[in-house]
Formats: C-alpha cells, sequence, structure tokens
C-alpha cells in the first residue's frame, strides 16, 4: 500500500522538494492532496503531473482559474482557508506534510492531528504559536509528529536506539546566515535583497529573513522543546557556518552524537516519510575531500537580538511565544516591502511583547486573540514607532 501524503504549501520550497521525494519513490507514497496559497499556475502544473485526489488554493479569487484548467481531470478542486483545514482529515490520507508558512499552519496542523494523521511538521510556526497545545493534542490522538526541519530531523536521527537515555544538551547548529560576521554599524544598513540571499540554504522568503535575523533559529529552540520535551536551559545554540552538522545531542555520560549531510532537505523531508526505515536516494553525497573544516562560533546576541528575545519568550511561556511569532510575520513582511530596517525589527517584537496581554495557560481562542492583538500592535509600532 502507497502511503498518501498532504501537502500544505506544496508548491513552495519544502513543497517542491516533497514533491521530488514522491517522484523518487513512486512504489512507495503518493501526493494526495496539494495545496497552494496564491501561485495557481504552479499548482496546476504540479496536479497535472502527480495527479492528486484533490487540490486547494487558499486565495479563493483563483478557484475559478484553477477549476476550468483541471476540468479534464478527475481532480476534486476546492478553495478557501476552510477548505484547507477540512482536507487533511480525509480518509485515505497518511501523512500530512505542514510546508506552509506561518500561523496560518496552526488550524490545518489540529485538524490533521484530530484525524489521526501522522504530521511531517515543516511549518514550526505552529510549535512556536502553541506547542502546548499541540503537544497535548497528539498525546490525547496518538498521533507521531515527525520533524522536517533539518536540526531537529537530525536531532531525532540522534535518539533513535537511545530509548530511556536522558538527554543532557540538545545542541542547534546554525549557519549564522548572511550577516554572521557583519558589525553593529552595517547590519543598521543591510539591505532586503542582501538578506535574501542565504549563504547555504535555498528557501521561502520568510524563513530565509528569519534565518538572516536569527529569529529562525530563536524559533527552533523553542521547536525543540516541545519536540524533544527538554528544558530552556538544556538548549544551546552553536554557529557553525558550513551547514554539514546539522544538529548534536549531548547524553548524560558526555557522549555528543551528530548527524551530518549535505544541505539539502529532501533528506530530512524523506526520513519523516520513512521513518523508521532509511530508504535508498539519490541526492549528492558529503565528500570530505570538499568539506575540510568544520569551524563553530557561539552567537553573539547582542547583534542578533532575536534569538535573546525568543529565549525569554520560552522562559515566560505561555502565550508570549505566540507574540513574538505574530509581530515577527508583521515586522517580516513589513522588512520585505522597505517599510523597517534590518535592526528595526528587533525592536518592534520586543514592543510588542512589552504590550500585549500576557496570558500563563492560554486556551485555543487565546492564542487566535493573541495572534490578532500582537499584529495590530506590530503594525501599529511600525507606522508610528
Ligand atoms: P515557501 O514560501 O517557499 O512556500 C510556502 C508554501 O505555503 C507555498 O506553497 C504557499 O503557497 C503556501 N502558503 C503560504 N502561506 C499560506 C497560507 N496563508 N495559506 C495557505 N498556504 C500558504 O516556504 P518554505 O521555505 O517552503 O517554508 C515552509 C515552512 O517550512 C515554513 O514554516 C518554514 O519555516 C519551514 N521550513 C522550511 C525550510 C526550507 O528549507 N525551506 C526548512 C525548515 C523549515
Ligand atoms: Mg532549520
Amino acid at each position: 500500500m502507497k502511503k498518501q501524503i498532504a501537502i500544505l504549501g506544496s508548491t513552495g520550497s519544502i513543497g517542491t522538494q516533497a514533491l521530488q521525494v514522491i517522484e523518487e519513490h513512486p512504489d512507495r507514497y503518493e501526493a494526495y492532496v496539494l495545496t497552494a496559497n496564491n501561485r495557481v499556475d504552479e499548482l496546476i502544473a504540479q496536479a497535472r503531473k502527480f495527479r492528486p485526489e484533490a487540490v486547494v488554493i487558499a486565495n479563493e479569487t483563483k478557484y475559478a482559474q484553477l477549476k476550468e484548467a483541471l476540468a479534464d481531470l478527475p481532480i476534486k478542486v476546492y478553495a478557501g482557508e476552510e477548505a484547507l483545514c477540512q482536507i487533511v482529515a480525509e480518509k485515505p490520507i497518511d501523512i500530512v506534510l505542514t510546508a506552509m508558512v506561518g500561523y496560518a499552519g496552526l488550524r490545518p496542523t489540529m485538524n490533521a492531528i484530530r484525524a489521526h494523521k501522522a504530521i511531517a511538521l515543516a511549518n514550526k510556526e505552529t510549535l512556536v504559536v502553541a506547542g502546548e497545545l499541540i503537544n497535548e493534542l497528539a498525546g490525547e490522538n496518538g498521533t507521531p509528529i515527525l520533524p522536517v526541519d533539518s536540526e531537529h530531523s537530525a536531532v531525532f536521527q540522534c535518539l533513535t536506539g537511545e530509548i530511556g537515555n536522558p538527554i543532557e544538551k540538545v545542541i542547534l547548529t546554525a549557519s549564522g546566515g548572511p550577516f554572521r560576521t557583519c558589525s553593529m554599524e552595517e547590519l543598521q544598513h543591510v539591505t532586503k535583497a542582501q538578506a535574501l540571499k542565504h549563504p547555504n540554504w535555498d528557501m521561502g522568503a520568510k524563513i530565509t529573513i528569519d534565518s538572516a535575523s536569527m529569529m529562525n533559529k530563536g524559533f527552533e529552540v523553542i521547536e525543540a522543546k516541545w519536540l524533544f520535551g527538554v528544558r530552556p536551559e538544556q538548549i544551546e545554540v552553536v554557529i557553525h557556518p558550513q551547514s554539514i552538522i546539522h544538529s548534536m545531542v549531548q547524553f548524560e555520560d558526555g557522549a555528543v552524537k551528530a548527524q551530518l549531510g549535505m544541505p539539502d532537505m529532501r533528506l530530512p523531508i524523506q526520513y519523516a516519510f520513512s521513518y523508521p526505515d532509511r530508504l535508498k536516494a539519490s541526492f549528492p553525497r558529503l565528500d570530505f575531500a570538499q568539506c575540510t573544516s568544520l569551524t563553530f562560533e557561539q552567537p553573539d546576541i547582542r547583534r542578533f537580538r532575536n534569538l535573546a528575545l525568543a529565549y525569554e519568550a520560552l522562559h515566560q511561556a505561555g502565550n508570549m511565544p505566540c507574540i513574538v511569532n505574530a509581530a515577527n510575520e508583521v515586522v517580516v513582511a513589513a522588512f520585505l516591502r522597505d517599510e523597517i530596517s534590518f535592526l528595526g525589527m528587533s525592536d518592534v517584537i520586543e514592543q510588542t511583547m512589552q504590550k500585549v496581554s500576557y496570558i500563563k495557560k492560554p486556551t485555543y481562542e487565546d492564542y487566535v486573540a493573541t495572534d490578532l492583538e500582537a499584529r495590530a500592535i506590530a503594525k501599529q509600532l511600525i507606522q508610528t514607532p
């Protein structure tokens, strides 16, 4: 039986690489649902090639175009946020790959968990916003959450065969992004174009900016807490500019296990699909003749304040990470429209953290309200600093 996969965000960086994994293993995997936000032409091309049961376009104004383009095929066509949230529960689906961006991933992920689908989780924002709620829900429904983020996949791979052995430390590696060696003065003037050029990974715009600002690593610290049940002080970040070691785990005897490989997201995507098996893959191999030096540095939270803000949110817990995520989505969108400076992003996030009402044990409704309130405040701060 082929595993049926729903890809939320199939036209993005993770989504298209997931389709390459499916293409490489046609005997094992089938795309059951493909979804996109806006890029209707790509979605049409993917649907014609992979012949899923259904496609969903979040932007309802593109429905007619999508429907018409697929009229000759027996593919169900839906549009809108609600359809996207509902489709994940369809009976034949085995795995839901959450590869959409941002807070929008939360509700479909919750629905997929309730429908007992295995979650291949790329959308880290879901765990940042509501990690506790997601873990409770996954526990109640017996739903596995398999990490796709390369660092967390690395940790997950290091933990194989270690049942019962407590983790002393999770060590997340970070490339340091394009501005790793920039001075504070230089950071004041960096541009969107420079921020969008990541040295090692080709990713969507939002996560590329998050990587440049280190918010991505901050989010990954929060993600690690919920995925691996470790305390904030057990999660360490180390800068490793070559992105060859994808992350590490230190055990109680002092042993450190690492997972290494080329910077290629197809491996963690495939591992989330095939776990606990490993499948033969054609991806490029690591060549130690080429990578002759692996180096490590300490992160600088003075220049990259977002990392400190994320740790602060993790310590405060409650709805604070949700506040940081919402403010971050607003400032990143503004930065991509040249409406805020690179360093200005951290200022707005910090001020939003101080202004939004704090809730210690939020419900789902509280997260929805927090997200709205934080977005409104962050937008206002950008307009009238
Ligand atoms: P991307 O921008 O390349 O693609 C995003 C996809 O989601 C597109 O298909 C888009 O149509 C869809 N989408 C966006 N907003 C949506 C919305 N509101 N509703 C419905 N669909 C929407 O992004 P990406 O780089 O593939 O990242 C996707 C997720 O995976 C993010 O959460 C990111 O943090 C995470 N991630 C990405 C990488 C990577 O290498 N790209 C690595 C680790 C984690
Ligand atoms: Mg990552």
